[in-house]
């Protein structure tokens, strides 16, 4: 079968592999749609990403490379079952699924309360998902049924769904508070899409791309900005004395910054961006306004997660609260996934969600 492997910085290849046997407790599925994610990017730029690098320190280990690759990616991923393993229970060959692909090691604090994404051992579901495939092996607690409703294209897109989902959940976002949107890529326009369905009076968009500016609009945003040509925090600041959430979805120094000043004293910011590096940000926005900064990451889901993002995701976008349409504007087979990876990274460049289609 073929899968992507990424075998170095910027070298992405289609690799001929021998399909994974099927084991006690696992699933094979055949691979209809797999999402690009800004995290696919991100490795492909620098290198495999150990999201939650221990403590203070973010920055790649030299031997990543070395330790990882080749490496195969794609974990945002839609299929149908073509094969059961010994001792599945709830899963049967024709079922159409996603799959929750967070890794976990069930064993430290956090995992023990249902808390996946925090897992001190997990990696986000980043590291060893190899969804850019014709088919993939995974373990039967990985997969999640898609509703009668949603289509397996739009299935693709649960994981980042719930991804914004979370970062709205976070923000403790109520009925008639006006919000802003930092960066509108999948994660923002998500966000946007959840801000409404939870309420929010009005929703203010700032994104350097018109296309983007354009999906924003079609998810439910009322105002969009391109902050070239727009000072978005003297527009905010004049024209609603400021907003009660602000969503960082850029991960850019500027970006963090404009929220921060946007949003109102004692209100909430929430970051949802993995950041390349270090940025600066003044204190001073945070004590003497009282404001809260708060991170997001990733999305609860599995086995003890309560109030699983994932699976309201789903739910969305099959009560039509959701309608992710905008945010895909292509698919590409797997021998032009390297060529999607280069547009996406090009910042003049109208994609938004590409998904891969085996
Ligand atoms: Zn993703
Ligand atoms: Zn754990």
């Amino acid at each position: 079968m073929d899968a992507v492997y990424l075998h170095g910085p910027e070298d992405l290849r289609v690799d001929a592999v021998d399909p994974r046997p099927v084991s006690a407790g696992a699933v094979a599925v055949d691979v209809e749609y797999t999402g690009i994610c800004g995290s696919d990017l991100h490795e492909y730029e620098i290198g495999p990403v150990p999201i939650r690098a221990e403590d203070t320190d973010h920055s790649i280990p030299e031997s990543a490379w070395d330790e990882h690759l080749p490496k195969p990616m794609g974990h945002e991923v839609a299929g149908t079952v073509s094969e059961t393993g010994d001792d599945v229970v709830d899963v049967e060959v024709g079922d159409r699924v996603t799959l929750n692909m967070v890794s976990t090691c069930r064993d430290c604090r956090y995992c023990a309360v249902g808390k996946y994404h925090l897992c001190e051992r997990g990696d986000g579901g980043a590291v060893s998902s190899r969804g850019f495939a014709d088919r993939i092996v995974v373990p039967e607690s990985m997969v999640v049924p898609v509703p009668e409703d949603v289509s397996l294209r739009h299935a693709a897109l649960a994981e980042p769904l719930g991804v914004s989902l979370r970062g709205v959940r976070r923000s403790g976002l109520e009925t008639g508070d006006r919000v802003a949107v930092f960066g509108a890529g999948p994660i923002g326009l998500g966000v946007v899409a959840g801000a409404v369905a939870a309420g929010a009076r009005e929703v203010y968009v700032s994104e350097p791309r018109a296309a983007r500016r354009e999906a924003a609009e079609a998810l439910g945003a009322d105002v969009v900005f391109d902050p070239a040509d727009v000072d978005v925090v003297e527009r905010l600041r004049n024209e609603v004395d400021r907003v009660e959430v602000s969503f960082e979805c850029a991960g850019t120094e500027t970006t963090l910054t404009d929220a921060l000043r946007s949003t109102a004293y004692g209100e909430t910011v929430v970051v949802l961006s993995v950041f390349d590096e270090e940025v600066a940000l003044h204190p001073n926005d945070i004590m003497q306004a009282e404001r809260e900064l708060v991170g997001s990451f990733g999305f609860r889901g599995g086995p003890l997660a309560s109030r699983s993002e994932f699976q309201t995701a789903l739910e969305f976008v099959a009560d039509g609260r959701i309608e992710p349409e905008p945010m895909i504007t292509d698919t590409v087979p797997l021998a032009d996934v390297e060529s999607a990876f280069e547009d996406l990274r090009d910042p003049e460049s109208e994609q938004i969600k590409v998904l891969v289609e085996p």
